[in-house]
């Protein structure tokens, strides 16, 4: 619960969306890295983070959406807290047992 209460703050800002696949759950970012260059690369390649370099491309948005291939998306806080609450009996209850 504690995860998912993390989650939700994260939900709660424009352009984050959440989703899980068959891979768990990940934060999906609908803004631009700011080191992007118009050029389509990377302005800090060198010393880009790890996250950047584990990235690979088997799995690419333009093959298929995410919204369709995630087993849940939610957009916003409402989608993801209606989906705790059916979840975690006692989601209502989670700040008093955290
Ligand atoms: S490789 Fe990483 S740091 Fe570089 S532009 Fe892409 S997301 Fe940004």
């Amino acid at each position: 619960m504690r995860d998912f209460d993390h989650l939700l703050w994260q939900v709660s800002h424009r352009s984050v969306h959440v989703f899980k696949d068959a891979d768990g759950w990940f934060l999906r970012i609908m803004s631009d890295c700011e080191h992007l260059r118009t050029d389509g690369r990377c302005g800090i390649y060198a010393t880009r983070p790890q996250v950047c370099r584990e990235h690979s491309n088997d799995f690419c948005e333009q093959d298929e959406s995410i919204e369709n291939g995630a087993e849940y998306y939610f957009q916003d806080y409402a989608q993801l807290n209606a989906y705790c609450a059916k979840r975690f009996r006692n989601w209502d209850k989670r700040f008093e047992m955290m």
